[in-house]
């Protein structure tokens, strides 16, 4: 899948989220080491504590597929600037996709890339560690 089925993807995807209380629209589509793309979105509960990123969502949704081995994350968000993933986001994905690269894309089309393990230098030890 190129970069622009991946980009129209991330804006389709975005358009379905939850963002009733931020008005943040989010979306990440996770790609396996088998080229599977699992999407995300970001899902706000009225507790406000327990919204969850798109990010998570992706993964938490591949990981419940039986997916394991994950290649890279896009994200896409309504900013108009690559906006790269929250503190929680980054230390989940460590746990279960430490050598994953994450590529961030605006709205507009640009963007960005870091591979996790410079997003998160020194992170907690998960369970890939
Ligand atoms: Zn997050």
């Amino acid at each position: 899948m190129n970069e622009q089925t991946i980009f129209q993807l991330l804006k389709k995807t975005k358009e379905k989220a939850l963002a009733v209380y931020s008005k943040f629209h989010v979306s990440a589509v996770l790609v396996t080491k088998s080229n599977e793309l699992i999407t995300g979105i970001n899902i706000e509960s009225s507790s406000y504590g327990l919204t969850i990123c798109a990010e998570r969502v992706a993964l938490f949704k591949a990981l419940s597929e039986g997916y394991r081995e994950f290649d890279r994350i896009y994200i896409m968000s309504d900013l108009p600037v690559p906006c790269p993933p929250c503190g929680a986001c980054r230390q989940v994905l460590m746990d279960y996709a430490p050598d994953i690269k994450v590529i961030m894309y605006s709205d507009n089309g640009q963007k960005d890339g870091a591979l996790l393990k410079d997003l998160l230098p020194r992170n907690f030890p998960g369970p890939k560690s």
